[in-house]
């Protein structure tokens, strides 16, 4: 019998993966978390019903999330992630020679521990010594935090249940004073095409920062094409990669010109971020 997988995005549009079999499923005190292995995408991470990132094509998003703003910055050394519990973000961070501590603030302390028993591959990086781990809300932890950043990295879920504080503009505010004086953050901006609400949310909450720029990918277990990126900056162009000091061998998507093209906007995109 074929198990099927329904993620609701609207009550016109909703997606059905195939799934080869359940390997976990529970109930954390913040969100509904199951483990599943795709027929088509490998094993996968579903919280409270969307899909989070796959084995096939979690490079994509990881990749495009992080080194877009260390290879911005001049010299990355400190680094926060907040959300990121499967821990690709982290495992890319760390493969930048410059980061001297990545602290990652995660809410859910089941994700991490799920993800490192069934997703080694993308929760690869939590042993490494640069890596400090806070389980505790992100809003919280910024607000509270005396640390200064080079780089602030939002990889969070949906805004819907524990995230929702992620998506406001008092969370970016926070994340700008814990930014040294050319720090540059970047924060996952959903959909830009079709369900903008929440991409148009986060340009605005950027507009705290001199610079800010949108840039794109497109991965495919994220609905409706292209995947946003909100980057906001207190000094440095975001949109140029500035040198080859910490090029990373290995990657599979990004590069220096990926970098410069991904901030290349299609009119009615940069039309929408225009009315804002
Ligand atoms: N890239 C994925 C996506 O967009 O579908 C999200 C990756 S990651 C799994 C998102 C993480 O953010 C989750 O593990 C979730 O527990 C965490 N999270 C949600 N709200 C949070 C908060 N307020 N503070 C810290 N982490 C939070």
């Amino acid at each position: 019998m074929d198990i099927w997988m329904e993620e609701n995005h609207t009550d016109g549009y909703r997606v059905n993966w195939k799934i080869s079999e359940l390997l976990w499923r529970e109930q954390t005190p913040f969100q509904e978390l199951m483990i599943v292995d795709m027929f088509d995408f490998g094993k996968a991470l579903i919280l409270d019903g969307a899909v989070q990132t796959t084995e096939q094509d979690e490079f994509i998003y990881h990749e495009m999330i992080s080194h877009v703003a260390l290879n911005a910055h001049p010299d990355p050394a400190q680094v926060l992630i907040i959300g990121g519990g499967d821990g690709g973000t982290l495992r890319e961070v760390l493969k930048h020679p410059g980061v001297v501590r990545a602290d990652m603030v995660e809410i859910d302390q089941r994700v991490v521990e799920t993800c490192k028993r069934f997703l080694p591959g993308i929760a690869s990086g939590f042993g490494d010594p640069r890596a400090q781990l806070y389980f505790e809300d992100g809003a919280r932890f910024v607000k509270k935090t005396q640390g200064q950043y080079d780089v602030v990295i939002v990889d969070s879920s949906d805004p819907t249940g524990p995230a929702v504080e992620l998506y406001g503009p008092e969370f970016y505010r926070d994340c700008f004073g814990i930014l040294k004086d050319d720090g540059i953050m970047v924060a996952h901006a959903e959909s830009p095409t079709f369900f903008t609400a929440y991409f148009k949310a986060v340009w605005r909450n950027m507009e705290v920062f001199p610079r800010r720029n949108v840039y794109l990918t497109t991965v495919p277990t994220y609905v409706s094409g292209f995947w946003a990126f909100a980057i906001g900056s207190k000094k440095h162009d975001p949109s140029k990669a500035r040198d080859d000091k910490h090029a990373v061998d290995g990657l599979k998507c990004y590069t220096r010109d990926v970098h410069g093209a991904s901030f290349v906007l299609p009119p009615f995109i940069q039309k929408i971020i225009d009315q804002v």
